[in-house]
């Protein structure tokens, strides 16, 4: 009896970690991150307060008023390391315009070496600001083997630990943010690659790839491109560096280390990445105009 039960605990525990989930644990209050009221009805913001269920008025700083006609439909409290906020959102009931492919197009290739290319040469580098508070980061996580459990000590080093997360997410999401603007400033429609995320972390650009946080960029770019009024638009990324952007030949695959675009057929000569964000440039203005053709028939 003893012994079937130890093996289903052992299939167990191989099964989760071939999920690559950890050894099972208790929740602690201090794992709780968030929570939710999913349903708010009547007056709920005051000058500074806001009333939230079964807590009733509670003192707020408003970072910014809520619009006319717009509705608190849900309240979020979130802890983090440098405080409670509390998230609303909001309703407003309207049709927002999906904005159209229109203007100059511009392209943006997501790399390995710089954090990305335009199709107008622009090149950005990679943030050094990550190695330096990654360092960092990796050293207080490595002082917390000397802290003896459930101490204050301990305690205070997680809270140093849990500011520096947030400091970095902080300093990623705002070179986001910077970073978009300069590309909307290049063009009035932004087509990049379709990358699914999730699968491409595993594979070769692993730690860079999060280091990044290109999913998060991408989410952003699309969310200030529609703020600005410019058309964002995913095309498909097979392939992207193996074709000429202006001949469209089929230059054959580079390896990593091959920096410059060389197309043998008409002599277009460029750095790589810009290269590939004009093919990418070039592969959605044709998905698009095709589009447009569609609907004009
Ligand atoms: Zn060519």
């Amino acid at each position: 009896m003893l012994q079937q039960v130890l093996r289903t605990l052992d299939r167990a525990w191989d099964d989760m970690k071939s999920r690559n989930f950890g050894f099972p644990r208790f929740k602690k209050y201090y794992r709780m991150k968030s929570f939710v009221f999913p349903q708010l009805k009547g007056e709920i913001i005051k000058a500074n307060q806001v009333k939230l269920p079964q807590l009733g008025w509670v003192k707020f700083y408003r970072s910014r008023p809520i619009p006319d006609g717009f509705v608190v439909k849900q309240a979020r409290v979130v802890t983090r390391a440098s405080g409670y906020f509390v998230m609303l959102s909001l309703q407003l009931d309207v049709d927002i315009p999906s904005i159209p492919f229109h203007g100059h197009p511009i392209g943006v290739d997501i790399g390995v070496e710089s954090f990305l290319a335009t199709s107008e040469g622009t090149l950005i580098a990679r943030p050094k600001f990550f190695k330096s508070l990654q360092r960092k980061l990796g050293l207080l996580q490595r002082r917390l083997r000397n802290k003896k459990l459930g101490s204050n000590n301990r305690k205070k080093l997680n809270t140093r630990i849990a500011r520096l997360h947030q400091k970095i997410s902080d300093t990623r999401g705002d070179f986001h943010f910077k970073t978009a603007h300069k590309i909307c400033d290049q063009g009035d429609s932004i087509f990049v690659e379709d990358i699914d995320f999730g699968t491409w972390a595993k594979g070769m650009f692993c730690k860079h790839t999060l280091d990044a946080g290109f999913g998060q960029f991408f989410t952003i770019l699309s969310y200030v491109a529609w703020k600005r009024g410019k058309f964002f638009g995913k095309v498909n990324k097979d392939g992207t560096s193996q074709t000429c952007p202006n001949c469209d030949a089929h230059t054959g695959q580079k390896t990593l280390d091959v920096r410059i675009h060389f197309c043998p057929e008409c002599g277009y000569t460029t750095n790589r990445d810009v290269a590939a964000s004009q093919v990418i440039r070039n592969r959605g203005v044709n998905a698009v105009g095709q589009t447009v053709l569609e609907n004009a028939c």
